[in-house]
């Protein structure tokens, strides 16, 4: 029994209320705290009624001193910061000051530069360490659970994995000419960033959705996917042993990048700031706020996601290669909790970290990427709480 607090309002926030919620056993008191509290309490309407006690406040999370504030208040075993990779690092202060676990899911990127690394936060690994407390980075789908297989292929099918393909196809449909699933600025801002990939050592830098591929997804069928940077490639490269090559893909509809490449071209997607009748305005943070709410296109959401890893390596001196995916379906997860799959898939992992950390399943004292620890316990409960994953030892390989 223990008290949660969910730091946000947004999509994947409503998903992890509901999820924790689910699970009163763990989480009998959850706090839903975010900027604007209308939507935390349109989140704790759907989800009242259950066993757990559920109560909203308003918070700046920019604001290190609010947020003690109201954690000395509530007094929560755990923060879940569902917020904007822009708050990870207030937040995580604040439960420095108050001793306080902390769970996010994606990694501080500055407001002002258009990059996201784990260095800003693995600076914090010596203060949570002697402050006795659990940091636990990236606990969403990717980074997360791509994080959680690879931890489980090495744990239980390779003795080196040498190349990790991670593949993140979404075949929904929301029938808008373009809107983007999650927070449009974060996802556009990571869409039109350079790519990249881990190879030999070092990272390889690639134009924009340079490197192409297709592929043939379980459920959803064939996909045109391109070459992405992603965060949990950093931290994976260094805890895999062996690695050689990670790679990151997502599927993107010739729309979406119509749509996107015009944005671009007309300077729309810019995040340095312009002056507009007197005031200044960033391009992307004004675009977001004209594109569709993607809370909003739960109920016109249809097909499925299909988001896996590809692994190969060596066990006992053979060759030897995995495929592990979960394929989760939109208007189901509309169903269950009024949210789409995308912000399913990462409120759910984002319950079970927390999960993780609250029942002592995972322990330590300093700041931790997902497969630093043990997976078992985490895929299990993968299969339970609505993401079942399902395996492959001779899938399609991506050239
Ligand atoms: P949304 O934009 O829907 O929600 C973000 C929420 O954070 C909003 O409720 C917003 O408040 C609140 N917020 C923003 N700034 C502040 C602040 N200063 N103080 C308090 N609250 C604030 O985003 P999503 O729910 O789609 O995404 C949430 C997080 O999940 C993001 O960090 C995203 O990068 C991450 N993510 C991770 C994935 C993974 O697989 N690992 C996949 C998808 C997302 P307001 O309502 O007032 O705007």
């Amino acid at each position: 029994m223990g008290k949660i607090m969910i730091i946000g309002a947004g999509g994947v926030a409503g998903v992890a209320a509901h999820k924790c919620a689910q699970v009163p056993e763990v989480f009998s008191e959850i706090m839903i705290a975010s900027r604007t509290k209308a939507k935390c309490d349109a989140i704790k309407a759907q989800i009242d009624g259950g066993k757990s006690i559920v109560t909203t406040a308003q918070v700046d999370a920019d604001n290190t001193k609010e947020l003690i504030a109201l954690i000395n208040q509530f007094k929560p075993d755990l923060v879940l910061n569902l917020a904007l990779p822009y708050q990870d690092l207030t937040i995580m202060d604040a439960c420095l000051a108050c001793k306080v676990n902390y769970v996010d899911t994606a990694n501080y990127e500055p407001k002002d530069e258009a990059k996201f690394e784990y260095k800003w936060q693995w600076a914090y690994r010596e203060k949570f360490k002697e402050a006795g407390i659990t940091a636990l980075l990236g606990s969403g789908f990717d980074p997360g659970v791509t994080g959680v297989f690879s931890a489980y292929a090495q744990k239980h099918y390779f003795d080196e994995i040498h190349y990790i393909d991670i593949l993140d196809c979404n075949g929904g449909d929301h029938g808008y000419p373009f809107a983007t699933n999650f927070n449009p600025e974060i996802n556009i801002r990571e869409v039109s960033a350079k790519g990249s990939y881990w190879e030999n050592g070092h990272w390889v830098e690639t134009e924009p959705m340079e490197i192409k591929r297709q592929y043939n997804f379980d459920q959803v069928g064939v996909k045109d996917m391109y070459l992405l940077h992603h965060e949990e490639l950093e931290s994976l490269a260094l805890n895999i042993n062996g690695i050689k090559r990670i790679r990151f893909f997502m599927t993107f509809g010739q729309s979406y990048l119509t749509h996107l490449k015009c944005l671009e071209n007309v300077g729309m997607t810019s995040i340095e700031p312009i002056m507009f009748e007197g005031r200044e305005i960033v391009p992307l943070q004004f675009l977001k706020a004209v594109l569709p709410d993607p809370a909003s296109l739960g109920p016109r959401t249809v097909g499925k996601t299909n988001i896996g890893c590809i692994f190969q390596g060596i066990k006992d001196g053979q060759p030897q290669t995995y495929y592990v995916y979960n394929v989760c379906d939109h208007q189901e997860c509309y169903k269950e909790v009024q949210s789409q799959a995308i912000s399913y898939t990462t409120g759910v992992p984002a319950m079970i970290g927390a999960m993780m950390l609250m029942t002592g399943k995972w322990q330590g004292a300093g700041v931790f990427n997902i497969e630093e620890f043990d997976p078992d316990p985490f895929m299990e409960a993968l299969n339970q709480y609505g993401l079942p994953w399902q395996e492959n030892f001779a899938p399609e390989l991506v050239d």
